[in-house]
């Protein structure tokens, strides 16, 4: 039986401490044990943001976790497979779509026409790290699909960590799992994935700032390709 959901958000000293000695007491812990562990300790201030791509964190959070929303950060820039794919998964499950204060034709009037071509960090900042930070604040945890093998710039991050800039402890319950353990959960669940992973987009993002890779390229080499820039920011 969970706890009632809690009605004040606990200061950032007691979420950091949380996650500190959380970060011990479960390493180790599997997925589900690590949202099982989410929905006990924030129940009703903690949701999980999916990107649409593989969307296994989905899977297991409506078998073992339901009641935690499921959010997508909606850009203005997606393509159309993920607007599809993001569809597909609200048909099963509510998704709660954010996004960025700014239609694309007003941030086009004020900032200029393709602003992710000229400068690609303030777009992301607008477009994608602003509304989710808007609506951590008044939530005590956030649940993402990060793994570790997706990026060498993430072999140091934890399963649970305290967000300094988000304010809130940040758990990853997928992110030791290899490109192994992905595939073989994808297989043996129903997990809806983007068919763009398929056609040589091992990572999306925006339609504008993801190219397909090429054979012996790095995952993530397509996205953000000619800029000296590898995250959205939002994991920064
Ligand atoms: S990924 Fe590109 S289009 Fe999307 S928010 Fe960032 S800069 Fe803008």
């Amino acid at each position: 039986m969970l706890a009632e959901a809690r009605t004040g958000k606990r200061s950032p000293e007691i979420l950091r401490a949380l996650a500190d000695r959380a970060s011990h007491e479960l390493a180790g812990a599997s997925a589900v044990e690590l949202l099982e562990w989410s929905t006990q300790t924030f129940p009703g201030s903690v949701v999980a943001t999916q990107s649409m791509a593989n969307t296994a964190l989905t899977t297991l959070i409506e078998s073992f976790a339901p009641q935690i929303p499921i959010v997508f950060v909606d850009t203005g820039y997606h393509f159309e497979e993920t607007l599809e794919t993001r569809d597909r998964i609200a048909a099963r499950v509510e998704v709660v779509t954010i996004s960025s204060a700014l239609t694309v034709a007003e941030q086009a009037e004020r900032y200029g026409a393709d602003l992710w071509s000229t400068d690609p960090d303030r777009c992301c900042a607008m477009r994608k790290v602003a509304p989710l930070t808007d609506l951590l604040i008044g939530k005590e945890a956030w649940i993402s699909g990060l793994r570790r093998a997706t990026a060498t710039t993430r072999v140091d991050w934890q399963p649970i960590a305290y967000d300094e800039a988000k304010g809130v402890v940040k758990i990853s319950p997928l992110l030791l799992w290899t490109d192994g353990d992905l595939a073989a959960f994808t297989s043996e669940h129903d997990v809806i994935t983007n068919p763009l992973l398929d056609s040589g987009y091992p990572s999306i993002g925006c339609a504008p700032c993801t190219r397909q890779v090429n054979p012996g390229e790095d995952q993530r080499a397509g996205r953000w390709s000619g800029f000296d820039k590898t995250e959205c920011g939002i994991h920064l």
